[in-house]
């Protein structure tokens, strides 16, 4: 019975032992379990975290991508901006530059090829063509000449070659003359560029024969052939306040050159002082030593005053007006008439052949001079009275003739 009492107590130990024992493994499998869970929540929220931090950082490369994108649309819009803008300078500059070139082109942005055809044009007519007021003293002349005379002959001769030229387009003498241009030009108007336009042609009238080979160097006599060189053409530029160009061309024969006179006042061989009378003297001296020479009938223009250069460029001026217009003043218009009528009394005649035509205008003018000095100058221009002049349109062709 002891023996059995003992046995239930080791039982009873050993069941509680192993109550004892299992009691402290479950809390342990629970402490693991909970480890576990906790870990897996730890796991979880590390993992949360992790998916948040990722987010995030998509969110984040989202914005900056967002911010890259917008940077870019920004830039691009800024970029377009700025190309607008710059178109907009280009076109506003063009504008401003095209009406430069509209400014210009009444000043010198002329056609060159229109100027070239205008300026050849203006050759081709002076050489070959007798202004209207011209041919009409010289028809004048030859009816006033006496039939059947040596006088009435020339003048009939001067005639038919003004007809032959003019229908075969051909010079109206051999000697084609000095080329003298006078340009009345716009503010600004490059005269180097005309210049050149103008040279070339001289020299293209000269190959078409409108001009003859006519300038040669005055210390070799080598003619080149094309009309150009030193002081030749001759050209004057004058600024005028209108906006377009007028060109007149004068082609001055050699031999009534000749017999230009310049008298330096007084002129004590002739008793002639320093007024209109000593005046009249001289230029009706002046006619007398010519004695036709020179290719009379002449017309006579006058320059009373200025220097000596001064004084034979302007008495050359005086031969652009027109034979039937009148001086403005009116002692000088007087003696303009006078000196026309006593030198056709003279009886010198066409060509010094005797007869009724010795001049068939005179023209003059005045500049001031110094007190201490008074020349007059006179260019003798012969019958074959080749000037003409046009003006211009802004592209550079002819707008209408001059004379
Ligand atoms: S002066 Fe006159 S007309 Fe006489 S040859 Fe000379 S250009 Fe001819």
């Amino acid at each position: 019975m002891a023996k059995k009492k003992a046995t239930k107590k080791k039982v009873a130990k050993k069941s509680t032992k192993k109550v004892t024992k299992k009691k402290p493994a479950k809390k342990a499998t629970k402490k693991k379990v909970a480890k576990k869970a906790t870990k897996k929540k730890v796991a979880k929220k590390a993992t949360k975290k992790k998916v948040a931090k990722k987010a995030t950082k998509k969110k984040a490369a989202k914005k900056a991508t967002k911010k890259k994108v917008a940077k870019k649309a920004t830039k691009k819009k800024v970029a377009k901006k700025a190309k607008k803008v710059v178109k907009k300078a280009k076109k506003a500059a063009s504008k401003v530059a095209k009406k430069a070139v509209k400014k210009v082109s009444t000043a010198q942005g002329i056609d060159k090829k229109a100027l070239f055809n205008s300026i050849l044009e203006l050759i081709k007519n002076t050489s070959t063509v007798i202004p209207d007021d011209v041919q009409k003293v010289i028809l004048e002349g030859l009816a006033r000449e006496e039939k059947n005379t040596t006088a009435e002959y020339a003048m009939n001769i001067i005639k038919n070659n003004i007809d032959i030229a003019k229908k075969k387009i051909q010079p109206l003498c051999q000697d084609t003359g000095t080329i003298i241009f006078y340009v009345d030009v716009p503010k600004g108007f490059v005269q180097s560029d005309f210049t050149k336009i103008c040279h070339k042609a001289v020299v293209k009238a000269t190959e078409m024969g409108y001009l003859r080979q006519n300038s040669v160097d005055s210390l070799t006599g080598e003619n080149k052939g094309m009309n150009i060189g030193p002081g030749h053409p001759s050209i004057h530029f004058h600024e005028h306040n209108k906006k377009t160009i007028e060109m007149k061309l004068m082609l001055k024969g050699g031999g009534c050159e000749n017999v230009g006179a310049q008298y330096a006042m007084p002129y004590n061989a002739l008793g002639a002082g320093r007024d209109l009378e000593g005046v009249r003297k001289v230029i009706l001296d002046a006619v007398q030593k010519a004695q036709g020479k020179g290719c009379g009938p002449g017309v006579l223009g006058v320059c009373i005053g200025g220097d000596r250069g001064a004084g034979y460029t302007h008495s050359k001026e005086q031969l652009f007006r027109k034979l039937d217009d009148t001086n403005e003043v009116e002692a000088l218009a007087e003696l303009e008439k006078d000196i026309v009528e006593t030198a056709n009394k003279l009886g010198i005649g066409p060509m010094g052949f005797g007869g009724k035509t010795t001049l068939l205008g005179c023209k003059i003018g005045t500049l001031n001079r110094l007190p201490a000095s008074y020349y007059v100058s006179i260019s003798y221009m012969c019958w074959a009275y080749r000037r003409q002049g046009v003006a211009l349109k802004g592209d550079g062709s002819i707008n209408k003739w001059l004379y």
